[in-house]
């Protein structure tokens, strides 16, 4: 007993100290490659750019986390401007639009999926290009075990749905409609925030994120704009929106978009401009969910980003 109780605290001593050596090697090699991401890109901004660079680029925030909206603010001396600048970040280009004389910015979503680390990016405007690089942190976001019932397949979303939400996250209006800090959608208490991963029976979901945040308002209180916009999108049950619901979507300009759902009611249609604060419809448990509750998706070039910092410091 005691010689076997001995054997097991062996292995477990021999164990932990190879998983410990193993922790600390990918420790090291993750700190060097840091290391030599940073080393490339100062490396790459020195030799890219001019001695004196006309561009002047403004990374916020200073230290984003997964699932923060990262903006890029581009200034350039007046009278250089040849084209409007964009930011280029793993094969995708973001647009960068006017925000005061010679200003320009741009919008980054990052999301609960990508791994955290070295962003290198590019702010090219005209001949120009400046590389930047920004550490996305890691965020530990709360964890949610759903167990389903063995054939249990859930309900299946329509393929116009898809295709209309799809369609509508996709929008970049050039005109920047909102301003200022977002406001509440809802009174009801927060019932689950961005950004919630998932468990189904035991099985770690891998493309699974919250793309929201939920108010659990009774059925029937009002949902107000949390920003001005344009309605882009009204979509209700009985056209097949089966998973969402009777919907709303609002366009914020420049990628910015906001998705209602599961509303019993909708008060505004297709066109309408809306200004924070204006009720747009009322909370309900259509499409699919469990009980009555608004879901608010925000979306930054079509990816759900976190709306807190929309919230509580705004983008102007
Ligand atoms: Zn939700």
């Amino acid at each position: 007993m005691s010689n076997q109780y001995r054997a097991h605290n062996f292995w477990e001593l021999v164990n932990f100290g190879r998983n410990h050596r193993q922790f600390k090697l990918k420790r090291l090699i993750s700190f060097l490659s840091i290391g030599l991401a940073v080393v490339i890109a100062i490396a790459s901004t020195t030799l890219s750019t001019p001695a004196v660079s006309a561009l002047q680029v403004q990374v916020s925030p200073t230290n984003p986390k997964l699932g923060d909206t990262i903006s890029v603010v581009i200034e350039q001396e007046p009278g250089t401007f040849s084209n409007t600048p964009a930011v280029k970040l793993q094969q995708k280009t973001y647009p960068a639009f006017a925000v005061a004389p010679n200003r320009f910015r741009a919008m980054l979503p990052t999301t609960p999926l990508e791994q955290p680390g070295v962003r290198q990016f590019q702010v090219v405007a005209g001949d120009q290009v400046r590389n930047i690089a920004v550490k996305v942190s890691d965020r530990s976001f709360p964890i949610q075990r759903i167990n389903l019932p063995p054939g249990k397949s859930g309900i299946n979303a329509t393929q116009y749905e898809l295709d209309r939400v799809a369609e509508f996250k996709k929008l970049v209006t050039s005109q920047k409609y909102w301003n200022g800090p977002f406001t509440r959608p809802n009174k009801g208490r927060i019932s689950a925030i961005y950004g919630v991963r998932r468990y189904y029976n035991g099985k770690f979901a891998k493309d699974y994120y919250h793309r929201g945040v939920d108010y659990a308002g009774g059925v029937g209180s009002p949902i107000f704009a949390p920003a001005s916009g344009r309605v882009a999108l009204v979509g209700t049950v009985s056209q097949g929106f089966r998973i969402h619901g009777n919907i709303v979507g609002i366009d914020h300009g420049q990628g910015v978009t906001s998705a209602f759902l599961h509303l019993s009611r909708i008060d505004v249609k297709e066109g309408d401009m809306v200004k924070p604060g204006q009720v747009i419809g009322a909370v309900g448990a259509t499409g699919a969910v469990t009980g009555p509750h608004l879901h608010w998706g925000l979306y930054v070039h079509g990816e759900s980003v976190d709306p807190v910092p929309w919230r509580e410091r705004g983008f102007n």
